[in-house]
């Protein structure tokens, strides 16, 4: 049913805050029936986590390393590994059935609560390599039991080159060949400097180093669909809170 389903997304910076204010602002816009949910983690201000909480139907405090720190030290001394594994805490939503990952720095075009029809683990193809699932946006079950596989399974993995991504799919390997209905089509997660799809997009992702957030709102800047959407971003930035439906 909707009530034990939710959109997760993760912030551990006030950047990254903006995002998921703006993606969580995106997906109420679209009428969604679902939860919205958001993992922060401590040094996430009182400020920004109060703006996450006119949006988002629960915020959520997450530990970054320390909860990690006693059961794997051979992590201690990888800050990097941090946001990786944090991202993996959304297994640990066993309050909801089903979930929807996206990334902060996703941005919604349209109602996608048909993604709920999908089964774990849902997602599209990266364009670099579309052998590999894109991390940005997937369908999960929350579990405890999958989420202690994937800390194992990370223990084990030792190449982070890829973050959450590469981690994602060696866990999850089978998904290139095994069940065409996980491979969610490419409109849910538009890579925002691809052009062709854009104006079926239903889900941008704003990938790569410069963010949204970094870039100046220029309305005269209408010629491709990353301008297109970088000021849709914007538009959303400054818009009023959208009515809850959920
Ligand atoms: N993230 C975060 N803090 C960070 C880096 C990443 O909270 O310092 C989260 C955020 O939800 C972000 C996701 O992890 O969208 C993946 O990172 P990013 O989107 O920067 O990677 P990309 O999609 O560019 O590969
Ligand atoms: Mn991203």
């Amino acid at each position: 049913s909707a009530a034990d389903q939710a959109f997760v997304t993760l912030a551990t910076t006030e950047d990254y805050c903006m995002g998921a204010l703006v993606m969580g602002k995106s997906l109420r816009r679209h009428g969604t029936t679902r939860k919205i949910v958001v993992l922060i983690s401590s040094s996430v201000s009182p400020e920004a986590r109060h703006s996450l909480e006119r949006v988002f139907d629960e915020v959520v405090q997450v530990d970054v390393m320390d909860s990690m720190d006693r059961t794997h030290l051979s992590w201690l001394g990888r800050p990097e590994l941090g946001v990786t594994l944090t991202k993996l805490q959304c297994w640990m939503l066993i309050k909801y059935k089903k979930c929807v990952f996206l990334d902060a720095d996703t941005l919604v075009l349209q109602n996608v609560d048909d993604l709920f029809e999908r089964e774990e683990l849902s997602a599209a193809p990266d364009a670099g390599w579309p052998d590999c699932f894109n991390s940005g946006v997937f369908v999960f079950r929350p579990s405890l039991h999958t989420h202690s596989r994937l800390l194992a399974h990370a223990a084990h993995y030792g190449c982070f080159d890829g973050g959450d991504q590469g981690l994602l799919n060696s866990f999850f390997k089978d998904w290139a060949v095994k069940d065409i209905s996980k491979h969610l089509p490419f409109v849910y997660n538009l890579s925002s400097i691809q052009s062709k799809f854009g104006h079926q997009a239903k889900i941008v992702h704003f990938l790569g180093a410069v963010k949204p957030w970094h870039l100046r709102y220029d309305q005269s800047n209408k010629d491709s669909y990353l301008d297109q959407f970088l000021n849709m971003w914007w538009a959303e930035y400054r818009s009023q809170m959208p009515p809850i439906s959920g």
